[in-house]
C-alpha cells in the first residue's frame, strides 16, 4: 500500500482548494429570441449563431415509444 511520505495540513489543503470552486456560466440573450444562451454557443431553443439560422429546428418531436 501506497503511504503519504507528508502529512499535508489542513492550511495547505485548504489553500489548495480555494481554487477549486465552481464558477457560474454567463448566459448571453440570443440575438434571435432573447432565450438565455452559452456564449459562442448555437442558441439552443432557435437553432440560430451570429443573426442566422444554423440548426433547423423540428416543430414538435414526436417521442411515442410506440415507433422506436
Ligand atoms: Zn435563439
Amino acid at each position: 500500500m501506497a503511504v503519504h511520505q507528508n502529512k499535508v495540513s489542513k492550511s495547505r489543503r485548504n489553500n489548495r482548494r480555494a481554487h477549486d470552486a465552481l464558477v457560474a456560466a454567463n448566459p448571453n440573450e440570443c440575438g434571435n429570441c432573447g432565450e438565455l444562451r452559452r456564449p459562442h454557443h448555437v442558441c439552443p431553443s432557435c437553432g440560430h449563431y451570429d443573426a442566422r439560422e444554423v440548426v433547423a429546428m423540428v416543430d414538435e418531436i414526436d417521442l411515442d415509444e410506440d415507433a422506436a
